[in-house]
């Protein structure tokens, strides 16, 4: 099903095209989990049907006792680029979202060992949790915002956007020479240090400053 994001200050909606995401982005979250800083952002993708919004509950999987929360910055993508330079780069994202990239820890541990893809451990229901977006043209985001995370009203990530290895132009350059990158597209852009497991009942709320909030429950 095609989902729709919202724009914060309008309500306009845009549909979804299609979830592409980068790890490995923030030095002390590499070293946190025993990770080699990568010459190239690490990228994988998340499928539509994985999207939930603001309010609605992360469902922990029956497969996983150890599902961590990664809160992030998200980019929306406004034109067509392919081999994008950086200012291509920088003129196609048009807004900035907060996301949760939910990871299944331990099923990620499993398949890295094995040399497999991750999507059992990233793709499953509800691990794309989305708030609303503001647009480049009602804000110009400098990467001295923070990013915040709480569990039950503690704070497990914080940390300003100015820690990210590869800055938001610098992805989306790179991705644009793998793959197209079109109207609708949205960049999960990596996490920062403090991952850690939630458990059914636990309320997380994430906020990037004041600009844009995002609150749900895991069942
Ligand atoms: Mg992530």
């Amino acid at each position: 099903m095609n989902k729709k994001i919202t724009i914060k200050n309008s309500g306009e909606k845009i549909s979804i095209n299609k979830i592409v995401c980068v790890g490995r982005n923030y030095v002390e979250h590499i070293h946190e989990l025993g990770n080699e800083i990568p010459e190239k952002p690490v990228v994988f993708l998340k499928p539509n049907s994985s999207v939930i919004f603001n309010g609605d509950e992360i469902v922990y999987p029956s497969y996983s006792q150890d599902m961590h929360h990664e809160v992030e910055l998200l980019l929306l993508i406004g034109q067509t680029i392919k081999n994008a330079n950086l200012q291509q780069a920088e003129n196609a994202i048009i807004g900035y979202g907060l996301g949760l990239d939910m990871t299944l820890r331990d099923v990620q541990n499993e398949m890295k060992k094995k040399g497999y893809p991750w999507t059992k451990a990233k793709c499953f229901d509800t691990s794309a949790v989305i708030s609303d977006f503001i647009l480049k043209k009602d804000y110009t985001l400098t990467l001295e915002e923070e990013l915040l995370l709480k569990v039950n009203d503690e704070v497990r990530q914080k940390d300003k956007l100015n820690k990210m290895i590869f800055k938001p132009a610098e992805i989306v350059a790179y991705l644009s020479s793998i793959m197209t990158l079109e109207y609708g597209d949205i960049i999960f852009t990596g996490t920062p240090q403090g991952v850690s497991k939630v458990n059914q009942g636990d309320r997380l709320f994430a906020a990037l400053d004041d600009l844009i909030t995002l609150e749900c429950r895991v069942i």
